[in-house]
């Protein structure tokens, strides 16, 4: 009785300050408390959508969207990403380059991401080519042949395997730029091939590329037309802008072509926290992270102005825009065994999933999908609890302990992905197609017929 009626003060204030958060909640589904049964039917949209926004959560397991709704908006509290009305799971296998006829249950954001750009399963580290190389047609380059405008945004180097998927094919996802070349001799254009992701970047030109990754750019390619010129010469030659932080981001010309490269490699992290040990740690909060370079754009900046680039270079035409969007280092804090990290990240992409469901208000023929490549480590534990890993506990919005535990690897190794089914969402036309439980490589199939493509 008491218990109960704790447990009420306490859900009634955390439903209280969600009210506060400035995020559709319930926009589209209601309360679970009410019958939903025509808000669902609502929901279901088929037809045509003349844009696709596509958000990719890296390593964003259900453990992952868990920990972030738990520690910024309460047990009770919802996320953007949680107001969309169509949920689902898919699976995220990969399969085995030397038998592709057998899985391989845990992938990596290369194979995966082949898997959603083509509607092909690969091996782990191919970049949209079949196990035995040969290259794959990826939503964007079909998208942008068909008349759409294009867009790839990520907080990682824009070469890191999400956004390389759309843009490019080679056999190894580290071959980010010519230098670097070595595990994809059939790719490099010394050989005849087409080059590294961030050569084959510029030679597809999606009409806005934003993250991080300037390095590999600003490397000279080693054969074909452009021998001896740096990528970036060649970008700016194809008639991109080139910005580099976040004032010349806001300064740039919306209606041409826009390459943001905002940091030499991956952008920096939002969030800074305790470090988990074997022990666990005391109850401890976030902190906004003090060493980022204020320069870098936000993700949810970059969101909204490859949204409105990507809006006022397709205006007039009945096609619009693909874009893809990832919260990068969700994964990477993961794998480092860094909560506040993971949860910052996380975080900053949701604010980038309510700048789209914003853009959705006033376009609804745009078909919006949240969801992941793979599932990660984090899992939440007893409080106060240790694991054969390590641990660290944080206070949350609600006011509670939350112990997080990182148990793959012995710390401090790299936590490793995990074989789960993740979460993929959507709202608009084509949305009733993540129902249920899918493949990652039915998504490709989803948001080709929502733009009509012919695959
Ligand atoms: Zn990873």
């Amino acid at each position: 009785m008491h218990i109960n009626r704790t447990w009420k003060i306490l859900a009634t204030a955390a439903a209280a300050a969600v009210v506060a958060v400035p995020v559709a909640a319930f926009a589209h589904g209601g309360s679970g408390q009410d019958d939903r049964t025509d808000a669902a039917k609502h929901a279901i949209v088929g037809g045509k959508a003349r844009n696709v926004i596509m958000l990719l959560g890296d390593g964003m397991g259900d453990s992952e969207i868990t920990i972030a709704r738990n520690y910024q908006v309460g047990a009770s509290g919802r996320l953007a990403m949680d107001t969309l009305p169509l949920t689902g799971e898919y699976t995220t296998y990969a399969v085995q380059k030397a038998d592709p006829t057998k899985p391989d249950y845990v992938t990596d954001s290369a194979a995966s991401g082949t898997g959603w750009s083509t509607g092909h399963k690969t091996y782990n580290g191919a970049i949209s080519v079949l196990p035995n190389g040969d290259p794959l047609p990826t939503i964007l380059e079909l998208a942008k042949s068909a008349g759409y405008k294009t867009g790839d945004v990520s907080t990682a180097e824009i070469q890191d395997a999400t956004p390389a998927v759309l843009v490019s094919h080679v056999t190894d996802r580290s071959c980010y730029g010519p230098n670097t070349m070595g595990p994809c001799p059939t790719n490099a254009t010394e050989n005849g091939g087409a080059g590294s992701i961030s050569e084959q970047l510029v030679k597809t030109h999606p009409d806005v590329v934003l993250g991080g990754g300037s390095t590999s750019f600003n490397q000279v390619i080693k054969g074909g037309a452009d021998v001896g010129k740096t990528v970036f010469q060649t970008a700016s030659a194809s008639g991109y802008q080139l910005v580099s932080d976040a004032s010349g981001l806001a300064a740039a010309n919306l209606n041409k072509p826009i390459l943001g490269t905002f940091a030499p490699g991956n952008m920096d992290l939002e969030w800074v926290g305790p470090t988990p040990t074997a022990t666990g740690t005391p109850a401890s909060t976030c902190q906004v992270n003090a060493a980022r370079n204020p320069a870098q754009p936000h993700l949810s900046v970059m969101a909204d102005t490859a949204i409105k680039a990507l809006d006022k270079q397709s205006r007039g035409n009945r096609k619009g825009f693909f874009l893809q969007i990832e919260g990068a280092s969700i994964d990477k804090q993961d794998h480092a065994a860094n909560p506040c990290g993971q949860i910052g990240e996380t975080v900053e992409f949701d604010k980038a999933i309510d700048v789209a469901l914003d853009y959705q208000k006033q376009h609804p023929d745009t078909l919006v999908i949240v969801t992941a490549d793979h599932g990660h480590t984090s899992q939440i534990v007893a409080a106060g609890s240790t694991t054969t890993g390590v641990t660290a506990t944080l206070v949350t919005h609600d006011g509670a302990p939350m112990t997080i535990s990182y148990a793959t690897t012995p710390f401090p190794g790299s936590q490793q992905h995990t074989g789960t089914e993740v979460r993929i969402a959507a709202s608009g036309p084509q949305a009733a197609n993540v129902l249920g439980v899918t493949n990652q490589t039915d998504l490709f199939f989803t948001m080709a017929r929502a733009l009509g493509l012919h695959v």
